[in-house]
């Protein structure tokens, strides 16, 4: 690691002057730091992992998942049909009657520990997949997502055998056979968000992972068979909105879990009605961060840089609007811009990359399509500096000042690194703010004062709120959303409840 601290000489300005003005340019080169690939194993193809075995396709179709990174393509997977989601079903459904439900809880939850173990055992080679197969920096899954994935396991395999205290003087019941459909910005972690309480709890799963990253869903498959679970507890299948699709209409499946988007949201809520299914919806969000002329400042800034710009933007819980107290705001849109300046963008594998491949071509043209809107609509926009790789899917980390309540990029989830600034200048106009907004998933309060902490988590609409930092997870805590981000809890005591039937 070697910094460049040029002194640079300013231009002779035709008058005669002593003063030498020093301008210091304070960026960090790093030598690269890759992760080497060599630790993960991906086959060139994937089947269908039903009833505890890989099966080829009914529909004898494979696609292609590609890296963001570099376009490169990295395996073919299965598209699973309609007749392979009966397949899957029907295989979970006869592990549940056989198998699963008979089974004493501490029997279940030692499968479930030992599925934690192996993905801990397992973590450089998944933490690799997953940056190769999304776009997030290494640091990310490294540190993040694959540690919190095993943390799931352990914590609901402890919950197993304990149901009496989670639920007291209550008996409980599994539901049945559980459809779980996740999306691409958490791809283990999400997989293990939704298996491992269904688990637990004493149900089966037919899972399905988002198109653009199947891959450590697959690599979860290995693992399970090498934990020895009877076979079609967990069956994943990979394919992408019609297989999602024939997950939700399947009429042997008892309960939904879906994170995804709100507008898929809503069309699995109209599927279901009617219907005996369960469901769960953690959907989209647009998380007011506020940051009160009393904040630390500095801490606020890096609190806000991780919310929105470390890992694309691409959380739901993203922090992607920011609301300043009119006094400190012109300080805190500089230290911002410094700091955006300082952001490394570039290959996900480099451990000192901040910001990554975002997930699919798609995807960069919805974040540049906001871009464009927050352009028109009269926003100001700064972009860090930053120079991109040639080849993938990169987006600067962007922000937009001068945004008004009204405009799309305050309103609209971008799912992208871009963030639009807003000024307030008291606690109500900020708490109005902040809640007019179709979501309520997640919101964050930097202030000084213990008392403001407690008077803005009251009245903030959202599920999650954090204080003086951003982000931040935990298994033994519940997340999940008011309004149109969705409803019900997962993680935590309450991830357990979407799972079970109370009775007496
Ligand atoms: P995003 O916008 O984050 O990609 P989506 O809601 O489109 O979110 O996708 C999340 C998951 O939902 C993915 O696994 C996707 O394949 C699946 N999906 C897409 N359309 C449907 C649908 N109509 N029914 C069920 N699942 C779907």
């Amino acid at each position: 690691m070697a910094t460049k601290k040029k002194a640079v000489r300013s231009k002779p300005s035709g008058k005669k002057s002593n003063t030498i003005r020093l301008k210091f340019d304070t960026s960090w080169s790093y030598a690269p730091a890759p992760e080497s690939k060599s630790a993960a194993t991906i086959d060139k193809q994937y089947d269908l992992f039903i009833n505890g075995t890989w099966q080829k396709p009914l529909s004898k179709k494979y696609f292609s998942t590609i890296n963001p990174a570099n376009e490169e393509k990295l395996a073919e997977v299965a598209e699973a049909s309609e007749a392979d989601v009966n397949k899957a079903v029907d295989a979970a459904r006869t592990a549940y009657e056989d198998v699963w439900k008979k089974m004493p809880p501490k029997e279940r939850a030692k499968y479930i520990f030992r599925i934690a173990r192996i993905v801990q055992e397992k973590a450089r080679e998944l933490a690799i997949i997953e940056t190769l197969d999304g776009g997030k920096p290494i640091r990310e899954s490294r540190d993040f997502d694959v540690p919190t994935a095993a943390n799931h396991f352990f914590y609901y395999a402890g919950w197993a055998d304990k149901l009496e205290y989670a639920f007291p003087n209550r008996r409980t019941s599994p539901l049945g056979v559980a459809g779980q459909i996740i999306p691409w910005n958490f791809p283990l972690l999400m997989a293990a968000w939704k298996i491992a309480p269904a688990l637990a709890t004493g149900n089966t799963v037919v899972l399905k992972p988002a198109e653009t990253t199947p891959l450590t869903a697959l690599k979860l498959a290995e693992i399970i068979q090498e934990a020895d679970l009877p076979p079609g507890v967990v069956n994943i299948l990979t394919g992408a909105g019609a297989t999602g699709a024939a997950i939700v209409n399947h009429p042997g499946i008892n309960k939904i879990a879906f994170t995804g988007s709100t507008e898929v949201g809503k069309i699995i809520q109209r599927a279901i009605a009617g219907t005996n299914k369960k469901a769960t919806l953690e959907l989209g969000g647009k998380a007011a961060n506020i940051i009160f002329e009393d904040a630390p400042l500095d801490q606020a800034v890096e609190g806000v840089i991780n919310g929105i710009f470390f890992n694309q933007g691409h959380v739901c819980c993203a922090g992607s609007r920011l609301y300043v107290q009119e006094s400190v705001a012109k300080e805190v849109i500089r230290k911002l811009k410094d700091r955006m300046e300082s952001l490394l963008v570039g290959d996900p594998l480099d451990k000192n990359t901040d910001i990554g491949a975002i997930n699919s071509k798609q995807q960069l043209d919805t974040i540049r399509k906001y871009i464009s809107i927050g352009k028109k609509e009269g926003a100001e926009m700064y972009e860090s500096s930053c120079r991109l790789p040639g080849k993938g899917f990169y987006c600067r980390p962007t922000l937009f000042t001068n945004v008004a309540q009204s405009n799309r990029i305050a309103q609209e989830e971008i799912f992208g690194p871009v963030l639009a600034i807003i000024t307030f200048r008291t606690d109500d106009e900020v708490i109005e703010k902040a809640n007019n907004s179709p979501y309520g998933l997640s919101a964050g309060v930097w202030t000084d004062k213990g008392s403001k902490i407690f008077n803005m988590t009251k009245r903030l609409r959202a599920g999650v709120v954090w204080a003086n930092t951003f982000n931040k997870f935990d298994p033994a805590s519940p997340f999940g959303g008011y309004k149109e981000s969705g409803f019900g809890r997962e993680g935590g005591l309450h991830g357990l409840l979407p799972y079970v039937q109370l009775t007496s």
